[in-house]
């Protein structure tokens, strides 16, 4: 494969969900594996939904999973290319301008229905002559414009479904540009594509219908036809469908929620795949994972509760120095032997914190038995603290006081940590250290 040039191309009218992700990065990782070009377009046209703030926020959400943009482009940009292929067109008589109003085509759609027909556009605006024309622009009216679709089969090889095609016959000429003279999707996706040497278009399967249309007008404006790959969508956990309007599993969302980006980039790329779903520990070996023409034509429901699960084995497994940078920031970096004690028992690296507090700053204890805590007290070894520290203490205790198993552990993480769960006591004993952990078992706070 010569270097692919892929894109991702959202609109400026939300946050980035989930499963934009997945479209983001399967792009990505096609580009990045391949030695490619990754260009993030910004899909603004709609100027009134758009916004610079939630450019901002894709912008942002990308750079969170990993992804910087080789190029950024936006639509509202790029206007007078759009101009330049509408010309073409015209000239070549595959645009023709139409006049009915909203309130005209549902009517004539209704009449269709009513009478079992498929509400296709009847293109009776191509029979108007050129004084109705005439006519109408009097009245005021302004044109919108049609895109004459060839009546055939459109067939391509997409890179997820295999041999694909789509019957143009059934389709209504689609609109290419308003009234206002701004333009739907259709045209400046394809325009922009030609344009910027798009190799490969990985999309969601809801713009398959697209794609045979918009492989006429690649045809017509006489450009290379990219390869297409529809990827299968995900839903959530219940199966609806995922809306960037709504906030759905917003990536903004799952990263205040306290989640790795590998984390999310794992579930984002390997559910509904033919790998298994695991937490991957970089985005260089996700991409080595993707096989779009592996990727299930099923719906794959994306569930938050799985999401939790491989963020704790991706901390779980993740070293000290991939973690350091982010233990800085929390405050918590212990060095190595902090991490390796307490990183198994995260679910979110947040939770790093209150193993901190137990190992550096001040917790209070909860003591039960408080003469057998003074009793473990008076047998506390000398510093240096290791490892071992932990099994010499506590057999002393054991043979002291005849206490064992639940009964001898315990009381003394009950102590030592104001908490009945954690990590080896074996592995925070030495650095927790002696001074506090003499004054905790005297039930002090320390
Ligand atoms: N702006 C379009 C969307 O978000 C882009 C589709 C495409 O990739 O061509 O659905």
């Amino acid at each position: 494969m010569s270097a692919p040039v892929v894109r991702f191309a959202p609109s400026p009218t939300g946050r980035l969900h989930i499963g934009n992700a997945r479209t983001a990065l399967l792009n990505f990782l096609l580009a990045r594996r391949e030695g490619g070009r990754f260009i993030l377009r910004l899909d603004d046209t709609d100027l009134v939904r758009s916004t610079q703030e939630f450019a901002d926020g894709i912008v942002e959400d990308l750079a969170w999973l990993g992804i910087v943009p080789d190029i950024t482009v936006r639509q509202s940009e790029r206007t007078a290319l759009y101009d330049t292929a509408v010309e073409r067109l015209i000239a070549m008589g595959r645009l023709y301008p139409c006049y009915e109003t909203a309130e005209e085509l549902e009517r004539r759609r209704k009449r269709q229905l009513a009478r079992g027909l498929p509400p296709v556009y009847d293109r009776a605006a191509l029979k108007l002559t050129a004084e109705e024309r005439a006519r109408l622009e009097a009245e005021g009216r302004r044109p919108h414009w049609r895109f004459l679709l060839e009546h055939r089969v459109v067939r391509w090889h997409d890179l997820v479904r295999g041999d694909s095609h789509v019957d143009c016959a059934s389709l209504s000429d689609p609109v290419l540009r308003r009234e206002d003279g701004t333009y739907l999707y259709t045209l400046p996706s394809v325009v922009d594509d030609l344009d910027l040497g798009i190799t490969h278009v990985v999309r969601g399967e809801d713009h398959v219908t697209n794609t045979a249309v918009q492989i006429q007008i690649i045809e017509a404006l006489g450009g290379a036809v990219p390869a297409f790959g529809h990827h299968n969508l995900l839903t959530t956990a219940s199966g609806e469908g995922l809306s960037k309007r709504l906030g759905h599993l917003s990536l903004k969302g799952l990263r205040d929620g306290g989640l790795e980006p590998m984390a999310v980039a794992s579930l984002a790329v390997l559910v509904g795949s033919a790998e298994a779903v695991r937490p991957v520990a970089s985005l260089d070996e996700l991409a080595g994972l993707v096989d779009l023409g592996r990727l299930s034509h099923a719906p794959a429901k994306f569930d938050e509760a799985e999401l939790e699960g491989l963020n704790a084995r991706l901390l779980h497994a993740m070293p000290y120095e991939t973690a350091k940078p982010r233990l800085v920031s929390l405050g918590a970096d212990g060095g190595p032997a902090f991490w390796d004690a307490v990183r198994g028992n995260l679910v979110r690296m947040a939770d790093v914190a209150m193993w901190w507090t137990v190992v550096a700053g001040e917790i209070t204890p909860v003591v039960t038995d408080a003469d057998f805590l003074a009793r473990a007290r008076a047998l506390l070894p000398e510093e240096p603290w290791d490892g071992s520290t932990w099994k010499r203490w506590t057999d002393a205790v054991k043979a002291e006081t005849g206490a064992k198993g639940r009964a001898l552990f315990m009381p003394l993480r009950q102590a030592l940590t104001g908490l009945d769960h954690g990590p080896e006591l074996a592995a925070l004993l030495p650095l927790i250290g002696r001074a506090k952990v003499a004054a905790r078992l005297e039930g002090r706070t320390a």
